[in-house]
């Protein structure tokens, strides 16, 4: 059993190292049953965010925590995604979910962190003018980021002045 799980995370090994590769602080196989989703995680966009109704891979666009949890019960794995930067996480998720659909997993469905910056305005009246890199972020679809994050192991706090680092996650479904 021991060994069937180390196998299960080697075949997604090349993936994390490219992460790594590319800026990324961390970056982990974990159970997609730890991804957390939660109802009052929109309201937070809603009421507090000024990013909200701006763009297309922010809330009201995005999917309700109840439909993102139930698209992350089709999946066993996933690969969370460390940074100290949003820019960074949104460069590699789309790349590596691009690297991962291509090798065969054809379900490879990424989230990123914050909001799009793509363009420097977003027309969210019209289609996204870069599907193939714009991704929402794990919160504007109701994940949970601190309970995710935390339940793997990993470092996340609350940003409380200018001056300290945040810490930024992106999440890829795999299987
Ligand atoms: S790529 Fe441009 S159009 Fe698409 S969500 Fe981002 S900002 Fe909006």
């Amino acid at each position: 059993m021991a060994g069937r799980k180390r196998q299960e995370a080697d075949d997604l090994q090349v993936y994390l190292d490219k992460a790594l590769g590319m800026g990324a602080a961390d970056a982990r196989v974990i159970k997609a049953s730890t991804i957390r989703c939660e109802s009052w995680v929109r309201l937070k966009c809603q009421f507090g965010c000024g990013g909200y109704n701006k763009r297309l891979t922010c809330p009201p666009f995005t999917p309700t925590a109840e439909e993102t949890a139930r698209v992350v019960a089709c999946y066993g794995r996933a690969i969370l995604i460390h940074a100290d930067d949003n820019d960074i996480v949104n460069e590699i998720v789309p790349k590596l979910e691009r690297e991962i659909f291509l090798s065969g997993r054809f379900k490879a469905l990424g989230f990123g962190s914050g909001p799009c910056r793509l363009c420097k305005r977003c027309n969210t009246g019209a289609l996204c003018k870069y599907p193939y890199l714009a991704r929402p972020s794990m919160e504007a679809c109701g994940i949970d980021v601190f309970t995710t994050v935390r339940t793997n192991g990993l470092d996340i706090e609350v940003v409380r002045t200018k001056r300290q680092k945040g810490d930024y996650y992106g999440v890829i479904l795999v299987d």
